[in-house]
């Protein structure tokens, strides 16, 4: 994270703006009239002790409401795509960014570097602001990475088996073929301006974990 190569790349914080800021006007008219009829009940069901979880290996780390829309899906949108990102941030910083309600971004899932642990910010049936492509947000599960781009050392195997099983279940769940049409790197969302999860990223491995999972 000292590496002086990390320094000279925008942060994490502005990428993440700078892709939300299209998807968070886009929804702007629909999420307050969704969020004002969905809000009294979810957080209702965490005060019960009920925990919104999807995947039941993930942490349940809530996204600031303030930083998703509340939707229905897969009935109000099919979910087609899983989007792999990286965060340019650690994961605790991650989780950090996604609990202020400012931040204007979300993912569903993040993977730990070291561990390959999950946390889950959004639930799947509510569109994360993580593509940076309101129709894109609406179809997917946006999946963080903990590491940089450019720094292979985030890349271990622990988070590739993790986030492999993760992305298997995602797949599973609702009917997305497990292939690179499907599932997609940011940088490849239409209208992109990010590079993750970037050249180091090894596609051909991961592919080969999630079917295998
Ligand atoms: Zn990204």
């Amino acid at each position: 994270m000292a590496d002086p190569h990390a320094r000279q790349l925008p942060t994490r914080r502005a990428l993440l703006r700078g892709s939300a800021a299209f998807a968070a006007v886009a929804a702007t008219a629909s999420a307050s009239a969704a969020r004002a009829a969905a809000e009294p009940t979810t957080p209702g069901r965490r005060a019960g002790g009920v925990r919104p979880l999807d995947y039941p290996l993930a942490e349940w780390t809530p996204a600031s409401f303030s930083n998703f829309t509340v939707a229905n899906r897969p009935s109000q949108y099919p979910i087609e795509y899983v989007v792999i990102h990286v965060t340019q941030e650690t994961f605790a910083d991650t989780l950090a960014i996604f609990q202020d309600p400012s931040a204007a971004v979300s993912s569903h899932y993040v993977v730990g570097s070291a561990d390959g642990r999950v946390a889950q910010c959004v639930e799947e049936r509510n569109v994360a602001w993580h593509a940076g492509n309101w129709s894109y947000n609406t179809r997917s599960i946006g999946i963080e990475h903990e590491g940089w781009v450019d720094e292979p050392e985030w890349f271990t195997d622990a988070m590739y088996e993790k986030s492999a099983r993760l992305t298997a279940y995602v797949c599973d769940a609702y009917g997305i073929p497990k292939n690179r049409t499907h599932i997609i790197g940011h940088s490849e969302v239409p209208g992109a301006t990010h590079t993750d999860p970037g050249p180091l990223w090894d596609w051909d491995r991961y592919l080969g974990l999630v079917k295998a999972a």
